[in-house]
């Protein structure tokens, strides 16, 4: 049994949280402000859960796996968080006509993995999906498998369950700064830390590469804009009328959610490089990103035209350079473990996240692990995920 000080309440630390302490370590969590955090990349409506990752199915398996723990997870916190809907990619063009490669190389790296997907085109088209009538899309492939996680409600469960399992929290208490020198670990927090422990988790988020320097030109922290409309008639857009979809995502960069009750609006955005930011700095959204989303309905979704924009949000990616997540112990300090670089796809797979480092601080194998060590990336590094809007 070890103790270990978990720095960051966000769904990648408090998923460390609560894998580790099933395996029966003492943990400790701090986090700069209240969980769930308002700046927070996890404090979001919803978060979308595909299987779809191209030809990388490493990441297709590791859903798949998350998906059986979401559920676990639903009756574990008795909370409907995980909402299965199923997934829609959308398509303007066909599947084979080279212009969609993500979604063709999906459609076969999971059928060779034993899913069944549906690929519907011209009348079953427009008959699976009537809303779809008049949109810019006139193919989809359906995997009846995945849905979203409503995000914060996921965060503020695990945050009240680790409580509950009698995890000290101790929120308000920002880590300022980090010594990485070798031989020289020092935290130093707003408030000083009293105890002292065998093992240190760092999942801040974007704060991740400004705490750890040499992190720095690994990642780069970029701003994605994020809107809520109210339709006219909303229960046209209800999950069983349009499930969660990405919107021909490679050439458009959109993707969106079903209507929500709750939140009272069907949330859309863009998976693009997007602009980098510093997080301290202001996150409004600005009418560039506005003209995106009204050429975005013009040209694909006009039956969305006349929606009410309700909600607007700017959330940041912690974006590694070549896309892959960040868990790993520190070169010069096997006792500090990082667990970031969620790189605007890391909340659906939570779950399998926190028993990976756990698998980590355990010293145990995992052959997953062996994509997310610590690793050189420089300038010339490309993203490799498939499903990113290249702009
Ligand atoms: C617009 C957007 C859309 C996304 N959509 C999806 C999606 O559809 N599907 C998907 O799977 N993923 C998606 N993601 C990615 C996913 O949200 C992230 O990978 C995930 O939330 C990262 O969680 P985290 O715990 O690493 O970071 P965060 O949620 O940001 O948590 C970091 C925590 O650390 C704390 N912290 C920060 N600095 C300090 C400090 N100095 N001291 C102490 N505590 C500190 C913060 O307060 C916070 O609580 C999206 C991300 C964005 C921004």
């Amino acid at each position: 049994m070890k103790n270990i000080l978990i720095i960051g309440g966000g769904i990648f630390g408090l998923s460390s949280a609560y894998a580790l302490t099933e395996r029966g370590h003492k943990v400790v969590v701090v986090d700069q402000g209240t969980i769930p955090h308002p700046l927070a990349s996890s404090t979001d409506i919803s978060k979308a859960v595909r299987l779809e990752y191209g030809q990388d199915v490493l990441y297709s398996k590791l859903t798949y796996k998350s998906i059986s723990k979401w559920k676990t997870w639903n009756e574990v916190f008795d909370k409907n968080n995980y909402v299965e809907t199923g997934y829609l990619m959308l398509l303007n063009g066909t599947l084979n006509d080279g212009l969609h490669t993500f979604e063709a190389s999906s459609k076969k790296s999971l059928s060779h993995l034993g899913f069944e997907l549906n690929h519907l085109v011209d009348e079953a088209f427009e008959e699976a999906f009537p809303i779809l009538k008049d949109s810019g899309f006139n193919e989809a492939v359906f995997n009846p498998l995945g849905g979203y996680v409503k995000a914060q409600s996921a965060v503020q469960s695990l945050y009240t369950h680790l409580k509950f399992r009698g995890v000290e929290f101790i929120l308000n208490n920002p880590l300022l700064s980090l010594s990485e020198k070798e031989g020289d670990l020092a935290f130093h927090f707003k408030k000083e830390l009293t105890k002292s422990f065998d093992a240190y988790v760092l999942a801040c988020g974007s704060m991740t590469p400004h705490l750890v320097p040499s992190l720095s030109s690994c990642m780069r922290i970029t701003s994605h804009a994020i809107f809520g409309l109210l339709p006219k008639d909303p229960s046209a857009y209800s999950a069983a009328n349009l499930p969660v979809f990405s919107a021909d995502i490679t050439n458009t960069g959109w993707y969106g959610f079903p209507f929500s009750k709750s939140n009272d609006c069907l949330k859309i955005a863009m998976h693009s490089n997007g602009k980098e930011i510093h997080p301290d700095d202001e996150r409004k959204i600005n009418p560039t990103d506005i003209s995106a989303l009204e050429q975005f309905l013009q040209n694909y979704f006009p039956s969305l035209l006349d929606a009410r924009l309700v909600y607007t949000h700017r959330c940041l990616y912690t974006d590694t350079l070549d896309g892959h997540f960040w868990i790993d112990a520190h070169p010069k300090h096997p006792n500090l473990y990082i667990c970031s670089g969620g790189s605007g796809h890391g909340f659906k797979m939570a779950p399998m996240i926190g028993d990976l480092l756990a698998d980590l601080v355990e010293d145990k194998t995992n052959n997953y692990l062996d994509r997310f060590k610590w690793r050189q990336l420089n300038y010339l590094t490309e993203s490799e995920e498939e499903a990113r809007h290249k702009i």
